[in-house]
């Protein structure tokens, strides 16, 4: 661990080889190391178990650079709930933890720390460089040249208690528009009520059949929800329109080798630092697939210490 207490119960880091201090959490004599090979750090020299957080793990450049960027009081942060402690690396005033993960977790550890911080109280950020080193991101631009909109009416006099937002959801959840959101193509809602797919090449031959199916298709939906009332013209008012277009974007890959499964169980918040194919002041937020600037995620979370 980075920090342990003084007789003050200040906060402090290694200054020496063979400094003494005490644990945050066990209250137990703890030593400084400060050699060449590791980074200093305090251990724990009474017992042979190497630390009282079992979830601690050496610490790397990489963390003290993370930390760094936090405030002292801000960085290795002992949280208790229900009688148990751990060290958070890094613990905003807002309650928030950041977890900064530089080796591989078992899956049963993820669950346990998500459970443990709680939901919406913790981030990762995982160091590509040991947790995804032969992965990488591609930025491409991709050319889509058909567009579908697909949109149902807002408003609908004919039941009494329309809904178009959950309607389009039952619709958007349904086997035929899952169908069309495949990887390649783009989808969008917009306004609540219109879907967009944006296609690389043309995907529908023949847009008669495709257009009478889809309202059919749809029609159904409402069907369950509001029965035979008024489904008639609600089915005439299903608006879908498929034409060429011309239009580049900006995409972003991740390109998975060797992938450590953990990072798929995470359901927090993950960010990847040190990624291949991104740039160095980048951070790649993978749980939206898009890159942040280290600046703005700093700017963001500084506001809470
Ligand atoms: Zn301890």
């Amino acid at each position: 661990m980075r920090y342990a207490l003084n007789d003050k119960k200040e906060k402090i880091e290694v200054s020496f080889s063979g400094e003494l201090a005490v644990c945050e959490i066990c209250k137990a004599n703890v030593k400084g190391r400060k050699g060449e090979q590791r980074i200093k750090h305090w251990y724990h020299y009474k017992n042979k178990r190497t630390d009282c957080d079992d979830w601690h793990e050496p610490i790397s450049e990489w963390h003290l650079t993370w930390q760094n960027l936090f405030p002292v009081k801000n960085r290795e942060v002992t949280l208790v709930k229900n009688g148990i402690s751990h060290r958070a690396d890094i613990l905003l005033d807002n309650g928030l933890v950041i977890e900064v993960q530089n080796s591989p977790l078992k899956l049963m550890e993820v669950e346990k720390r998500e459970r443990f911080y709680g939901r919406n109280n913790l981030i990762w950020i995982l160091n590509g460089d040991t947790l995804a080193k032969n992965s990488m991101l591609k930025k491409e631009l991709f050319t889509y040249r058909y567009m579908l909109t697909i949109s149902i009416p807002k408003s609908f006099v004919y039941v009494e208690d329309y809904d178009f937002r959950a309607l389009m959801e039952e619709v958007s959840k349904s086997n035929e528009i899952a169908y069309l959101k495949s990887e390649e193509n783009l989808y969008e809602l917009i306004n609540e009520n219109t879907m967009t797919f944006k296609f690389l090449d043309n995907q529908i031959e023949n847009f008669y059949l495709f257009e009478v199916q889809y309202r059919y298709y749809i029609a159904c939906v409402y069907e369950t929800r509001y029965g035979q009332t008024g489904l008639e013209k609600f089915r005439n008012q299903i608006a879908i329109e498929y034409g060429s277009i011309r239009e580049t974007i900006m995409e972003i890959k991740l390109i998975k080798k060797y992938w450590k499964k953990f990072v798929d169980t995470m359901e927090f918040p993950v960010f990847i630092d040190n990624l291949q194919g991104m740039e160095e002041n980048e951070l790649y937020y993978y749980s939206e697939n898009r890159t942040i600037s280290k600046e703005k995620f700093m700017d963001h979370y500084l506001k809470y210490t």
